[in-house]
């Protein structure tokens, strides 16, 4: 049977689904739950990441918790024993931030859906229907998912061949959630972005963004070029030293250094401003970092100091060896690293018809201003852990207002 579907064949139901169990969705499901929503029945989480964490669960190894930025912790965690500032600096943040989610997560009663994508979220005037694709486990981080992947390839095994058909099928249901208000929470990581040049497509060796990067090993010995202005390009650079044959950083701009040694990104004022006035317009949002500047922090200076951090504007064009500047300079390449940033991942919202002629999709205060029931949390100025967990506050307080609404109407229709 597909998760998802009553017995009967009927969809789902539930009053809120959540797309995404990054700092943003646990914030607002964190809230909505303190509001008095019961999971499953008013509450449903959905996530497409194979266990917990949100995007860190993807980040590169060597990336470790405070690098650059701070990360909050998620409302409710110090009340629960968790919490990001005495969490082990010295693994994986990826590892941490998994494993304390994974905790809240559980203490939350969450019962996250996952690995679950959402495929597309059409309006039914007033609500709306969630298409999912996924194996809709429930609950659990990797562990359990891996868990359940194996038990599926033993039951295969002891069915034989000819079942595998059926097993397949199990593995990867769909199936329809209907529910009157969505918070879409799926953050960025899912949508890569990469700039053309001239000449991109004919480069012969490696490319790959910084959501492809795992390990600078991964490069040992070969030319690199990283291309890009922000922590995670400088943190590339740092590390492929001494690995790699060779590293040329180049950037569209000037870095920006602060003389702080960390950021708290909310604190960079003028550039949530910048955020939230493009996210209102409908504009496209703007690079973070073009507006927060990069801190200061003791690596970067020693990088600098050693020589190791030569920033260089960006190329003008790519060649099948290399890349060249406009006045005729050329660097070797076997491999470019894009650490060019992201896009707000919004696909699957295509069917509602909410992007602006200026690109973007129109959001103020967390909420769509085309749908009353559409909510958008972690998107423009909440593109931070801080950021995140206000949103979470200001949207659950708003999706209730929109149930409380909701429930009127039908009292109302009843009444009539
Ligand atoms: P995410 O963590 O990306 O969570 C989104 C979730 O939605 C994911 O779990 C994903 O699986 C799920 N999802 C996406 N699409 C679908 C779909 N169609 N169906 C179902 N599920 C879906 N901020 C800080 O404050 N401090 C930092 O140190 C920091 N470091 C960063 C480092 C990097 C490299 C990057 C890229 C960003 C960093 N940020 C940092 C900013 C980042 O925005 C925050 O870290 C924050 O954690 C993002 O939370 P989120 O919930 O919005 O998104």
């Amino acid at each position: 049977m597909m998760v998802g579907m009553t017995p009967g064949g009927e969809d789902e139901r539930t009053r809120v689904v959540v797309i995404g169990a990054g700092q943003a969705g646990l914030s607002v499901s964190w809230y909505l739950r303190r509001l008095g929503l019961e999971v499953g029945r008013d509450l449903v989480v959905l996530d497409r990441g194979p266990g917990t964490g949100g995007a860190w669960q993807h980040r590169w190894e060597s990336l470790r918790l405070g690098a650059a930025h701070r990360v909050h912790d998620l409302p409710g965690m110090a009340d629960l024993g968790l919490g990001f500032a005495a969490a082990d600096r010295s693994a994986p943040a990826r590892d941490v931030v998994a494993e304390q989610y994974a905790r809240y997560e559980q203490a939350l009663g969450l019962d996250v859906r996952r690995p679950v994508e959402v495929t597309g979220v059409t309006g039914l005037g007033g609500g709306f229907s969630v298409r999912w694709a996924g194996r809709a486990s429930s609950g659990g981080g990797v562990a359990e998912a891996e868990a359940e992947a194996e038990a599926e390839a033993e039951a295969e095994a002891e069915a034989g061949a000819g079942a595998a058909g059926a097993v397949g099928a199990a593995a990867v249901s769909t199936g329809v959630l209907l529910a009157e208000v969505v918070v879409n929470a799926t953050g960025t990581w899912g949508a890569p972005f990469v700039p053309w040049y001239p000449g991109r497509d004919t480069f012969r060796g490696r490319q790959l963004h910084t959501s492809d990067y795992h390990a600078a090993t991964d490069l040992e010995g070969l030319d690199v070029v990283v291309v890009g202005g922000g922590t995670s390009a400088i943190g590339f650079v740092l590390e492929l030293d001494g690995v790699a044959a060779s590293t040329t950083w180049v950037s569209r701009r000037p870095v920006d250094w602060l003389d702080q040694g960390e950021l708290d990104v909310e604190s960079a004022v003028a550039a949530v401003a910048e955020q939230d006035r493009a996210a209102r317009a409908g504009r496209a949002l703007p690079s973070i970092v073009s507006g927060t500047g990069v801190p200061r922090t003791r690596r970067f200076v020693s990088g600098i100091e050693r020589g190791v951090l030569v920033e260089r504007p960006v190329f003008t064009s790519i060649e099948p060896d290399g890349v060249r500047w406009a006045d005729g300079t050329f660097a070797h390449a076997d491999a470019i690293v894009w650490a060019t940033g992201f896009r707000p991942e919004l696909r699957h919202l295509a069917p509602l018809g909410l992007r602006s002629a200026e690109g973007g999709v129109s959001v103020e205060g967390g909420a769509s201003t085309l749908d009353p029931h559409l909510f958008f949390a972690g998107y423009g100025p909440q593109a931070s852990t801080i950021g995140a967990n206000r949103a979470g506050r200001a949207i659950a307080r708003q999706v209730v207002a929109r149930l409380s609404e909701q429930d009127a109407e039908r009292r109302g229709r009843g009444r009539g």
